[in-house]
């Protein structure tokens, strides 16, 4: 299957190819949209040939201009029930933790500009279930894990494992770690349920390049012995 990676601030988003239109996984932060539509352009692809749009997780990067490509696309949106409430609010959960100390002061950094990196227009359009398997006719499944959130979907194809943040590559990554992981034991369970998928090779996260399922063993030995930080202090 085609796949076009676009990659913006740190954020991919990924267009698959369904023969007779495309499908979207996640966009990018709302600051982003104008950029996506010019790529979008540039790859000769038109705002109506967007049939599906995937959303991976509620966070402000993946989420940022849903709503307004929703509406300008007609796509429809396959989005988990537990992503439901917090699309509706558009805002991350900020009750997390975070991989490191150096992550954790950029991650307060963050939170201090709250408007611009943490909020995202409301999504109340109505979403398909992935638990149907709506493009299994495209050889398209998907999974609900969690970790990174307390719903995290994750979109196979063939050997392509699409995971949004339930791992990370690249800047901010820590061992395959996302900077925010709601819930480290929940994080490594998801890991060990990837590596059980079958016939996953290389898996494509939001952020940072692809790379081989290979790693995750190491990764998951990693992370069932280090710990985490809450981001904000709790009395
Ligand atoms: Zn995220």
């Amino acid at each position: 299957m085609k796949v076009i990676t676009f990659t913006e601030q740190h954020v991919n988003t990924f267009l698959l190819s369904l023969g007779n239109g495309w499908c979207l996984i996640d966009t990018g932060y709302k600051q982003q949209e104008k950029r996506f539509w010019e790529n979008l352009k540039n790859n000769r692809i038109y705002p109506d040939q967007i049939k599906y749009v995937i959303l991976t997780h509620h966070h402000a990067d993946h989420a940022g201009f849903l709503a307004s490509v929703l509406q300008k696309t007609g796509a429809k949106l396959i989005s988990a029930e537990g992503n439901r409430m917090r699309i509706a609010a558009g805002k991350n959960d900020m009750e997390t933790f975070i991989s490191s100390f150096p992550n954790l002061i950029l991650s307060k950094l963050s939170v201090a500009f709250v408007g611009t990196t943490q909020c995202f227009p409301p999504v109340t359009a109505p979403a398909i279930d992935p638990k149907e398997q709506p493009l299994k006719d495209y050889g398209i499944f998907f999974k609900i894990l969690k970790g990174h959130t307390e719903c995290d979907l994750v979109v196979q194809v063939g050997e392509v494992l699409f995971c949004g943040d339930l791992l990370m590559n690249g800047a901010g990554a820590l061992k395959l770690a996302p900077m925010w992981i709601k819930n480290k034991f929940e994080m490594v369970k998801s890991w060990e349920k990837i590596l059980k998928i079958t016939n996953v090779k290389t898996i494509y996260p939001g952020h940072g390049k692809p790379f081989s399922v290979s790693l995750l063993p190491p990764a998951i030995e990693y992370w069932k012995q280090k710990g985490v930080l809450p981001l904000s202090s709790r009395k």
